[in-house]
């Protein structure tokens, strides 16, 4: 199959009805959102669904996430109450994603045989009018092969979908970086099961009764059922072996720079600590504290860091509070639990 990559912005009514055609016919397109590129079919369309997951190499119970074009669409899809219209005021069309009882138009291939779905209505201009002209909900897991970094442009979706789906639509760089936060609602509580830009301490603004699963930022242990599925599975992993230094404990230039001396490595160093190096191979992160920065640059640097053949990746290891925590939580599942400093070793 030859894969399109069309150059699109949310004017460019003849590509984007044309991808709403093949998704209405089907076809996997992929997306840009604000968040990462998505694998977008028809989510009322079991077969199609089914597709999504042969094209990622997606194990088959890790289910899918249903995208809509306005908060009120969930309706037909899941069983809302009160309090996801009170998230809807405040975070949509945006980076949250919430878990409902599921309608039985979803079809179980989507929802990977649970009775709940994931909604999420997006914000990005493209992925929101290329919603309303499908005139369905759209299917959309992050436009990766399994296990790989999640696309954060089309040329990542184009390397890893190349000759397997028909279109990619090209918005550009994605502007937050890093898939949706997760939650999942009851009528007045909220688990948080994967974090994102829309923060912890943001969704507490709107309930007090709020938890975070210990899934988010620590390994399930032996025989834990995961909440989440894909939190379970080895996720965003680089080739490369990535350390994070927790540098209240270890002088993160000097150590890296000694490292770098013996070691076909890549130093995500902050943006400010660049000029303390000379000749070593830096993939700078962003400010120190300017963790929207890193947020978006996160996937990019380890995509790169393997398109380079590096054999280690050193990065500093992120804090757990307001949006650093999604940064944490990628982080980890991506270094294998690989800390260097304190009482990590
Ligand atoms: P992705 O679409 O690749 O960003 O991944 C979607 C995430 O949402 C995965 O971690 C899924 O396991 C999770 N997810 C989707 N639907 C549900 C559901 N019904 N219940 C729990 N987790 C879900
Ligand atoms: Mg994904």
């Amino acid at each position: 199959m030859k894969t399109e990559v069309l150059e699109v912005t949310e004017k460019s009514d003849n590509i984007l009805m044309r991808a709403a055609e093949l998704i209405r016919g089907g076809a996997l397109v992929g997306i840009p959102t604000e968040t990462v590129y998505g694998l977008g079919a028809n989510a009322l369309d079991g077969e199609a669904c089914l597709n999504i997951f042969k094209a990622k190499g997606r194990p088959a119970d890790n289910p899918l996430i249903v995208h809509i074009a306005r908060a009120e669409d969930a309706e037909s899809i899941a069983y809302t109450n009160e309090l996801y219209y009170k998230l809807a005021d405040r975070f949509m069309p945006g980076p949250l994603t919430v878990i409902m009882p599921k309608k039985d138009i979803i079809p179980d291939s989507v929802t990977a045989g649970l009775d709940s779905v994931a909604v999420r209505c997006p914000e990005h201009k493209i992925a929101n009018k290329l919603i309303k002209l499908s005139g369905v909900p759209i299917a959309a897991p992050s436009a990766n092969r399994s296990g790989m970094p999640s696309p954060t442009t089309a040329q990542h979706v184009y390397k890893d979908m190349d000759g397997i789906i028909p279109m990619i639509l090209d918005g550009g760089a994605c502007e937050v970086g890093v898939e949706s936060t997760v939650i999942s609602i009851t009528d007045n509580s909220i688990t948080v099961l994967r974090p994102g830009r829309v923060t912890v301490e943001m969704l507490s603004e709107v309930c007090d009764n709020i938890s975070v699963s210990s899934a988010v930022t620590e390994e399930l242990k032996p025989g834990e059922k995961a909440l989440s599925p894909g939190m379970k599975y080895k996720h965003y992993a680089p080739k490369a072996d990535l350390y994070l230094i927790d540098d209240r404990y270890i002088d993160f230039v000097s150590f890296t720079k000694e490292k770098h001396k013996t070691e076909k490595c890549v130093i995500m160093c902050y943006d400010e600590e660049k000029e303390q190096y000379e000749n070593e191979t830096l993939m700078p992160v962003g400010g120190k504290n300017d963790v929207k920065e890193q947020t978006k640059r996160l996937f990019n640097i380890l995509r790169s860091a393997d398109d380079m053949g590096a054999e280690k990746i050193y990065a500093h290891l992120p804090d757990k509070t307001g949006e650093a925590l999604a940064i944490y939580n990628r982080m980890i599942r991506a270094c294998a639990h690989r800390i260097l400093g304190g009482e990590n070793g």
